[in-house]
């Protein structure tokens, strides 16, 4: 490159060092910013339950799992989507991964500790300079040009570009403050909310007493925002899972307890036999229920409609649940809301500050889990990485 530019990354989740190896593998001089002391923390908790680094959906149906405009999403996956992602992590950080059940990539060390290692080196390798324990809490336009960084006490230097990936609102003991750096300068923000969160459910004393903390195992959830199947967990507040994620929103939905019978096949085997047996002993022989699907019904089910065959294979089908309030931000996996974009242009620069650029969760998107969040920042960092343009 002729003339390498000075340019600041701040943040150092996948949005960030996405951009931040992009931008150095183009030859400018980056510096990477963490306010934390060391990289990527999101990405370590996030591999706490098994590191989903993506997902196998083709292009079209994948968009299809964004809020925020269709045509970025569908340019900013076409340009570095799924397979671009997994051929860079096993080929540049040298990590295997494996596509698991539902279309869903991971790492093949379940974890992010590995990723995180590897991606640091090769940061390190490229001659990106990491500054970590170093909040940026402001930034502003500098006299000879481009943008001064302002630390806690003290100005951090002065970059031809910024590109900022602070993460969403999930997780944090305490509201990010980032958001009023932006407010400051005029731009409009969504307040974040829980996102891919557990639901709260009014459970009855007795079933919680039998049931906590046991799977309702694939079940299919139909709720307004369309269908999920997957595994429940009960928990003593309500309810954990892909699918209760998937839902989002409170009031009822309804499980499918069987989904791979149809109504007619579930009545068939609840009539199964002569033996007198109740229905709900029908139930348990010959439909192999998990512990939270038995419990389900037994505790949560009018006596007249567990006597009668035919309203327990109804129930069985299309079992309704009453979802309360989502748990908190603090316990949500992602959030909704973020910098809108009506911030930023196409290539994800603010419009009022030329040259500063946004990525990640950060932004005013919301997906639901199973590979589409990572995903989505991995293909922002990249694409800022390939449009920035000094011109
Ligand atoms: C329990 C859990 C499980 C998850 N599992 C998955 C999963 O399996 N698959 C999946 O796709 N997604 C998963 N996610 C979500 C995923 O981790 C996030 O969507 C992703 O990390 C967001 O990336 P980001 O780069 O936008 O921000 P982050 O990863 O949040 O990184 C932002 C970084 O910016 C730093 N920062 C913030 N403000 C400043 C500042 N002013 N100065 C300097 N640094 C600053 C932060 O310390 C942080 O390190 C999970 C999340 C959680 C909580």
């Amino acid at each position: 490159m002729k003339s390498p530019r000075r340019i600041a990354v701040i943040g150092s989740g996948p949005a960030g060092l996405m951009a931040a190896d992009g931008l150095a593998v183009a030859g400018h001089a980056v510096t990477l910013f963490e306010k934390r002391k060391g990289l990527s923390w999101k990405l370590y908790i996030a591999g706490g339950s098994g590191l989903n680094i993506s997902n196998s959906l083709p292009l079209d149906a994948f968009a299809r799992h964004y809020t925020g405009p269709d045509d970025h999403w569908r340019a900013c996956l076409a340009e570095f989507g799924p397979k671009d992602w997994i051929a860079f992590i096993e080929e540049k950080l040298g990590i295997g991964t494996f596509l698991g059940t539902s279309q869903r990539y991971f790492v093949e060390t379940m974890h992010a500790a590995l990723l995180v290692r590897n991606w640091k080196k090769r940061l390190e390798d490229l001659g990106v300079s990491i500054r970590l324990n170093t909040e940026i809490k402001d930034f502003q336009a500098a006299d000879q040009g481009g943008w001064d960084l302002i630390g806690t006490s003290e100005k951090l230097g002065t970059f031809d570009a910024v590109i900022f990936a602070l993460g969403g609102g999930s997780y944090e003991k305490d509201a990010p403050a980032w958001p009023l750096m932006f407010a400051a300068k005029g731009m409009s923000f969504t307040p974040f909310a829980p996102s891919n969160t557990g639901f709260e459910v009014k459970w009855p004393e007795a079933f919680l007493k039998e049931a906590e903390g046991q799977p309702i195992k694939n079940i299919l959830l139909q709720s307004p925002r369309g269908e999920r199947k997957g595994d429940l967990v009960i928990t003593e507040y309500g309810l954990e899972g892909t699918p209760i994620y998937f839902a989002g929103v409170s009031g009822v939905v309804h499980l499918d307890l069987k989904p791979d019978l149809t109504a007619e096949q579930v009545l068939e085997r609840l009539q199964k036999t002569r033996e007198n047996l109740s229905p709900m002993r029908r139930a348990q022989k010959f439909l192999q229920l998990s512990p939270g699907s038995k419990a389900l019904l037994f505790h949560m089910t009018e006596p007249e409609a567990a006597r009668d065959l035919a309203t327990l294979a109804r129930l069985i089908k299309h079992f309704p649940l009453q979802l309360e309030q989502p748990r908190p931000l603090l316990e949500s996996i992602s959030s909704s809301g973020g910098l809108r974009w009506e911030n930023l242009d196409a290539n994800l620069m603010l419009t009022a500050c030329p040259r500063v650029y946004c990525a990640g969760e950060m932004l005013d998107w919301d997906a639901p889990t199973g590979g589409f969040l990572i995903q989505a920042c991995i293909s922002q960092g990249h694409w800022i990485s390939q449009h920035l343009s000094f011109g």
